[in-house]
């Protein structure tokens, strides 16, 4: 054990939330610390796997979304393409079909029939005009519904929307979250070049230039508050002393596990998913497919993205709401054959069973609004970041905007009890 060393700001977690709060914190002036149990990235880090470069699943950055906006404001560059425009839609039956994305594909698509492409054309022209927040009192499946489409049709509208919320059962999820989506999701998202390891690495090197201590493998265990205001944050390898804490542990059971208070949120139910990562030696016959009776979705993010060696693909299979895996992994295979991709063709494979796409999705009733807010932590000087935290975005986008507005708190919380004669100094 080290001794205990004095801070301004201490950051628990090295995801993206909790990267960008520190991040924003350094640069509003203070000392900080950041620790993380395991290596920089969380969910965001890629693994580079004989020249093939794997996210965990299928990651895409919403253009206009609130992650990309503050990335940009923090001078975090990232590249990358649009995803493929010809999408399929997949049947139960194996069959595929043009799927209706924009209105070009909308007159090739055989998916749908001339009433639903009356309807279909309606909303891709008046959705960007829709203002979410009215939509948060009903569930996205409920929302899907009060379109008056056929129930093929239907099942067109919540495949799009599963793929922009995630969210595996739409009665699960607000509509405000699912409008807001596939707002973001129709002005386009990224497939980054490197992967999101990108972005990892573009905050951590923000991060060092702006004097951030980072500690990897470091744990944090316990965290106490102070008589005087401050707080005692233990790691597995030191004591730290600080003004305030980001507690960015990726879920709400992380945080609950160092809060000092026992924290009364009331938390939507999680986004799992079971994902088949593929490096393969050439491309698939079908590029992109939507599952249409079950929620499946496969997408090749390479070439659009420098991901793969050249002539090489990446293409990452995904299940809405993971199950068990035995099932999932045959179903995801079932759907890879389907679009032409043959045992031959793969040079690295890797399943993950179950992961946790997003900790906890707005609830249909409350939506967006009802999810904790960064200081929902009952301890004054203690502030939450991640994916079910705040009122802005969804997955990554919520993770980035809450890292950025506790990084900023934690700051200026620092600089009150800086004025108020703590005697802080850096680390
Ligand atoms: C399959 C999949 C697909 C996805 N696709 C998209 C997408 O297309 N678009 C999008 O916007 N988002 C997507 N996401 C979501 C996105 O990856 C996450 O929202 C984001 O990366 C979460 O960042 P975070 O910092 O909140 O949490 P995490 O990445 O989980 O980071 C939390 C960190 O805290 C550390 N930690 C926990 N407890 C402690 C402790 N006590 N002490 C020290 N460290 C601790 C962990 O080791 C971890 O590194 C996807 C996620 C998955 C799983």
């Amino acid at each position: 054990m080290k001794g205990k060393c004095n801070v301004e700001v201490v950051v628990v977690g090295a995801g993206l939330a909790g990267l960008t709060a520190a991040v924003v914190a350094a640069l509003d002036g203070a000392s900080v610390v950041l620790c993380d149990v395991r290596a920089l990235g969380g969910r965001a880090r890629s693994h580079t796997r004989e020249g093939f470069i794997l996210n965990q699943g299928p990651h895409a950055l919403y253009r206009t979304g609130a992650g990309a906006g503050v990335l940009s404001r923090l001078g975090v560059d990232f590249s990358g393409s649009p995803p493929h425009r010809a999408a399929f839609g997949y049947t139960e039956a194996g069959s595929l079909a043009v799927l209706p994305t924009s209105a070009g594909s909308l007159l090739r698509s055989s998916v749908l029939g001339v009433f639903d492409k009356v309807r279909f054309a309606r909303l891709l022209a008046r959705v960007q005009r829709l203002e979410p927040a009215s939509f948060a009192k009903m569930s996205a499946a409920e929302w899907v519904a009060s379109l008056g489409l056929s129930s093929r049709g239907a099942r067109v509208i919540s495949a799009l929307t599963r793929v922009a919320t995630y969210a595996g059962d739409l009665d699960l999820v607000s509509g405000d979250a699912a409008v807001a989506q596939l707002q973001l999701a129709l002005r386009g998202v990224l497939y980054l070049d490197g992967g999101w390891q990108s972005l990892v690495e573009g905050l951590r090197a923000t991060a060092t230039s702006s004097r951030v201590r980072v500690l990897e493998c470091e744990q944090a265990t316990e965290l106490h508050a102070r008589a005087d205001g401050t707080f005692e944050v233990r790691t597995s390898a030191r004591t730290l002393q600080a003004a305030s804490v980001v507690v960015a542990g990726g879920s709400p059971a992380a945080a609950r596990a160092l809060l000092p208070r026992p924290p009364a949120w009331e938390l939507g139910a999680p986004a799992t998913a079971a994902c088949l990562d593929l490096g393969l030696c050439r491309l698939p016959t079908t590029m992109v497919a939507f599952g249409l009776d079950q929620p499946l979705y496969l997408s090749t993010h390479s070439p659009k993205a420098c991901l793969a060696p050249p002539g090489g693909a990446v293409v990452h299979v995904m299940r809405y709401g993971a199950r068990i895996s035995t099932d999932d992994r045959a179903q995801l295979w079932e759907l890879a054959r389907r679009c032409g991709i043959g045992d031959r063709d793969v040079v690295v494979q890797r399943f993950l069973h179950e992961m946790t796409v997003c900790h906890a999705l707005p609830r249909p009733g409350s939506g967006l609004r009802g999810r904790p807010s960064i200081d929902a932590t009952g301890t004054d000087g203690v502030f939450i970041a991640g994916d079910w935290v705040g009122s802005v975005g969804l997955l990554a986008d919520a993770s980035i905007a809450s890292g950025e507005a506790a990084g900023r708190a934690a700051s200026q919380r620092a600089k009150r009890q800086r004025a108020l004669g703590s005697a802080m100094v850096g680390p």
